[in-house]
C-alpha cells in the first residue's frame, strides 16, 4: 500500500455503462461497515428479507431468481371462504 488516503471511489453500472464517482467519507465507511455486518448476520442465520419490487429491479442480474413481483403477489393472495 502507498499510505495515501483514498477519498474517491467509483460505482460502475453495467446496464447503462456509466461510472459514477463516490466520495468516501467517514459516514459512508460507517454505513458500509454496518451493511457488511447486517449481511453477515443474514448469512449466519439464513433468514433473508422479503424482496421488494422497485425501479432498481429492472437492471438486477438476480431478477429471474428473485421474482420480486411474484413474491409480492403471493403475499397479497388471500383465499376467499366458501359462500
Ligand atoms: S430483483 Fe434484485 S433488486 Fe429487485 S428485490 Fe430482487 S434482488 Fe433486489
Amino acid at each position: 500500500m502507498t499510505g495515501q488516503p483514498v477519498t474517491t471511489g467509483y460505482v460502475y453500472y453495467a446496464n447503462s455503462h456509466q461510472r459514477q464517482p463516490v466520495e468516501i467519507s467517514a459516514e459512508l465507511k460507517a454505513e458500509a461497515i454496518a451493511t457488511i455486518q447486517a449481511v453477515s448476520s443474514l448469512l449466519s442465520t439464513g433468514i433473508m428479507p422479503a424482496p421488494v419490487y422497485s425501479k432498481r429491479c429492472s437492471g438486477c442480474s438476480l431478477y429471474s431468481q428473485c421474482l420480486p413481483q411474484a413474491a409480492d403477489k403471493v403475499g397479497r393472495y388471500q383465499e376467499v371462504d366458501d359462500l
